[in-house]
């Protein structure tokens, strides 16, 4: 019971052209420890911004590689009914959307390397990147490695991880059914998450550290006209309950101090993300929340690193902005590596 998105299956890449080269004879990921492999444009995260940067940077002939993580897709696999992209007036699921995002890339020539990125070298060009033991060389960058779901830290959430306690309802809200569960946090998060689980538990309980939400105002008198959805206001979760699985969780009240046990099978946590900049961190700016800091649209302090999506932006973290964002990533990583002179393959070029 946790992230595990094994049941998508492998990523039919259609009617996807065969790549050229040694390095491109198959998916990227299959190159062994010690392997070298060069790009016009490395692509690093693949949720919206990243897929996105990839399906320009392809149409425009770079051939890029997207270093997408060991769990690909970004925070739409762990997100349920997106009901707000345009062009999907029924809505979609999150992990379907960045499925045809993703076949959408590889139709025009991106590859995808399914590892995380471990290190960086940004000191020179071409920039260096390891992941999964192999090496890659880029003369661009692209970092859109987006921002992780955040925990309470607790040892007992830790220990009790995949038996009740969770961050994505969409994964783990099945287990659920019939039982009853806390949801903790303010935002829109947790009242998608307490929504969702309403599908299948009979009792959702939204325990909030202070007295209001911070959710917007159509999430809210959704979540206050459901009537499975109940609120302790002004509660913080201090312990997990349960020797094998979870069975409460223990609140204190932030007013008063008092601690209470609250009987539950199951803890979501919705508290808000970190941004994920751990190899990039040495290397470029970041403000006092983590986040990297963008310099003249989307480049960075190092020229030919560019910056995409919810990495930078705790402002609007929509897929449709980190979409946006990694059009903008990717065409200006275009014309700087013209004015490099580092030109578009001639093949792809034509198919624009
Ligand atoms: P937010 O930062 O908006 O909210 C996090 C919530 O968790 C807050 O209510 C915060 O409390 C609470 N919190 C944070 N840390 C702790 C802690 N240690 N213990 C207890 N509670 C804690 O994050 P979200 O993930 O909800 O949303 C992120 C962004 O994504 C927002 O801009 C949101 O609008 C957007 N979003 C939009 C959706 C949609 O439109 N469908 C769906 C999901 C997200 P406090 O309020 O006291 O700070």
């Amino acid at each position: 019971m946790n992230s595990d998105f094994s049941g998508l299956g492998p990523i039919d890449l259609g009617d996807a052209p065969t790549p050229d080269g040694p390095d491109r004879s198959g998916p990227v990921s299959e190159q062994g420890p010690g392997a070298r492999i060069h790009a016009k444009v490395i692509i690093v995260g693949s949720g919206p911004a990243g897929l996105t940067a990839a399906i320009y940077a392809s149409r425009a002939g770079l051939e890029p590689i997207v270093i997408g993580g060991y769990v690909p897709g970004g925070q739409l696999m762990i997100t349920t009914e997106v009901e707000n992209y345009p062009g999907f007036p029924e809505g979609i699921q999150g992990p379907e959307l960045m499925e045809l995002f993703r076949r959408q890339a590889a139709r025009f020539g991106t590859t995808f390397a399914d590892a995380d990125v471990e290190r960086v070298d940004l000191s020179a060009r071409p920039f260096r990147l390891w992941a999964a033991g192999a090496e890659y060389t880029a003369d661009a960058v692209i970092v859109a490695t987006g921002a992780s779901a955040l925990w309470l830290d607790l040892e007992n959430e830790t220990r009790l991880r995949g038996r009740g306690v969770s961050a994505c309802a969409t994964c783990d809200g099945f287990f659920f059914r019939g039982k009853e569960v806390v949801v903790v946090g303010g935002g829109d998060t947790a009242i998608e998450e307490a929504t969702f689980l309403t599908r299948f538990a009979t009792k959702v309980t939204i325990v909030h550290r202070r007295d209001q939400l911070r959710a917007s105002r159509i999430m809210q008198q959704r979540a206050l006209a459901n009537p499975r959805i109940g609120f302790r206001w002004n509660k913080q979760v201090v312990d997990v309950l349960g020797d094998d699985v979870v069975t409460g969780v223990r609140l204190r009240d932030t007013v008063t101090g008092e601690e209470t046990d609250e009987p539950t099978d199951g803890l979501f946590l919705a508290i808000g993300y970190r941004p994920n900049t751990d190899a990039f961190r040495d290397w470029l700016e970041v403000d006092e929340k983590g986040y990297l800091v963008v310099h003249d649209e989307t480049g960075s302090r190092i020229e030919g690193v560019f910056i995409a999506g919810d990495v930078h932006d705790h402002r609007y973290r929509q897929a449709v902005t980190a979409a946006g964002d990694g059009c903008r990533a990717a065409i200006d990583a275009e014309r700087w590596l013209e004015a490099q002179g580092i030109p578009e393959t001639t093949a792809a070029a034509t198919a624009r």
